[in-house]
């Protein structure tokens, strides 16, 4: 499964991709963050087909179109905000890679990017976050053909090494 993940540092805004992965808050409306990066390079269209999603549940996923981007869609999920632990944080977070790589795998999609998922102003721990995203992505991939490569694009150095740990921590092959 290892070589179906990969970490990079970059932007997600500037993947070439089939679905790059929003990490959004429950209104869908845009926010600051990846969500304004993404509104931003996206242009007013993206936001106007927000509006016809009538918001979104923490854990849960929805797909737009990509309008600028280079990549074809936007999966939008919002993570779970960091309240100490004791809120299914966790739980919520695994939940969120789990909705977006079926939602992409319904679509076609074979080539998707993450965000690192409420490590930013939702203040989840990063090293924590990091751990549950690879092991349910690379869970969803053990089962799944599709899709075939996944990126965790991480905007800094320390959240892209949290990952790089994380994936080499996988234990299965
Ligand atoms: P959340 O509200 O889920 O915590 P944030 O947008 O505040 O979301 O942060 C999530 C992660 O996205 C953080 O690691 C942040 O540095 C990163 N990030 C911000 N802009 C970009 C971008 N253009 N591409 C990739 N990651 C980004």
């Amino acid at each position: 499964m290892k070589d179906r993940i990969q970490v990079i540092q970059g932007d997600i805004t500037r993947q070439i991709c089939d679905a790059i992965v929003n990490a959004a808050n429950t209104s869908l409306l845009g926010g600051g963050g990846v969500d304004g990066a993404i509104h931003r390079a996206a242009g007013p269209d993206l936001l106007a087909e927000c509006r016809t999603l009538y918001g979104c549940e923490t854990g849960k996923a929805k797909i737009t179109k990509g309008y600028r981007l280079p990549a074809r869609y936007v999966i939008h999920t919002p993570g779970p905000i960091w309240h100490g632990g004791d809120r299914n944080e966790s739980a919520l977070l695994a939940s969120c890679y789990r909705s977006c790589l079926e939602l992409a795998e319904a679509n076609g999609c074979q080539t998707v990017c993450f965000p690192s998922i409420s490590t930013g102003v939702y203040h989840f721990p990063l090293n924590q976050a990091a751990g549950i995203a690879i092991e349910t992505i690379a869970a969803f991939l053990a089962s799944h053909a599709a899709p075939a490569q996944v990126t965790m694009v991480c905007f800094d150095s320390r959240t892209k090494a949290a990952y790089d740990q994380a994936l080499a921590a996988l234990t299965r092959p």
